[in-house]
């Protein structure tokens, strides 16, 4: 089946059936893993039940496989690891790597998004409802993404980040790293709207003491209206009877250069040439 030791994935979060922005996620993850003659993962993200769509998750692994867009292996579903996440959390809170904070969204409102680090020099009474926060450090995180190239963030920044949230659910940026690491995850291929979380996510990985993964985030698909294709802005669902030509579609929007014919072809076929001819550096980055 695999012919290397590279894996990399799709994880959807089930809020709604596949549209054009996540197939297009969907298809660059999928060709890059099997160019390099590696293992391509599904892991459902459903840790987030008020955010959920009863039946997304059936709909998002039968539109992918009428796309050809076959998986290795088992569906991780982030539902089934909430005694692994509690694990980490447990072992972050022991290091005093994380901390307790009760802070309220009226008081977080005042702080325009950054947190001030309040809970850490005043900590809650203990039987208060509170989130978890990572501590970042002042600290420039430089990493070299495979399509945007060099990236620096400062982690500091927008402010101590909660990974486990008041209301008892865990916290996406926990959920991925601790997902990706267990994976053996080493090529994440995803929508450049998650770029501002990478730093974050790769200080965490080392603080698990788990080796990041490199990036590679693709430019978001934009509706006519300019903003982001998603289920908020009610991004049609894929219409999987005609895959072929969706699949053709999302590669000129890759940058890559299918011969008109292939449109003709199935669905299969047609990632068989993606895989062959897969070049990343071709995606245009603006
Ligand atoms: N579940 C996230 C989403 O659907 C993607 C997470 C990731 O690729 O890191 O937006
Ligand atoms: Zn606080």
């Amino acid at each position: 089946m695999s012919s290397s030791s590279r894996t990399g994935r799709f994880a959807p979060s089930p809020s709604g059936p596949l549209h054009f922005g996540s197939l297009l996620t969907a298809v660059a993850s999928y060709v890059d893993a099997r160019a390099s003659g590696g293992r391509w993962l599904l892991r459902i993200e459903d840790i987030d039940p008020p955010r959920e769509m009863v039946g997304a998750d059936g709909l998002i692994l039968d539109t992918l496989a009428r796309h050809g867009l076959h998986w290795d292996g088992a569906v991780l579903y982030q539902s089934t690891r909430h005694a692994r996440y509690r694990e980490v959390l447990d072992d972050l809170l022991a290091r005093g790597q994380i901390y307790r904070c009760a802070c309220t969204r009226a008081r977080l409102a005042t702080l325009h998004n950054i947190y001030d680090g309040h809970c850490h020099q005043h900590p809650p009474p203990a039987s208060t409802p509170c989130a978890l926060r990572l501590q970042l450090p002042e600290k420039i995180f430089a990493f070299d993404d495979r399509i945007l190239g060099l990236q620096q963030q400062n982690l500091a920044e927008a402010g101590d980040c909660i990974i486990h949230r008041k209301d008892g659910l865990f916290a996406y940026q926990l959920a991925v790293v601790v997902d990706d690491i267990d994976q053996n995850m080493t090529d994440v291929v995803r929508g450049s709207d998650i770029l501002p979380s990478t730093g974050v996510q790769i200080y965490l990985t080392e603080l698990l003491s788990g080796t990041p993964p490199q990036y590679a985030h693709v430019p978001v698909l934009l509706g006519a209206d300019g903003k982001k294709l998603s289920k908020q802005n009610h991004a049609p669902a894929i219409n999987s009877a005609t895959a072929s030509a969706n699949l053709y579609q999302v590669l000129i929007w890759l940058g890559q250069q299918p011969p008109a014919d292939l449109i003709n072809e199935s669905p299969e076929l047609i990632l068989r040439w993606a895989v062959a001819h897969w070049d990343i550096a071709t995606i245009a980055t603006a």
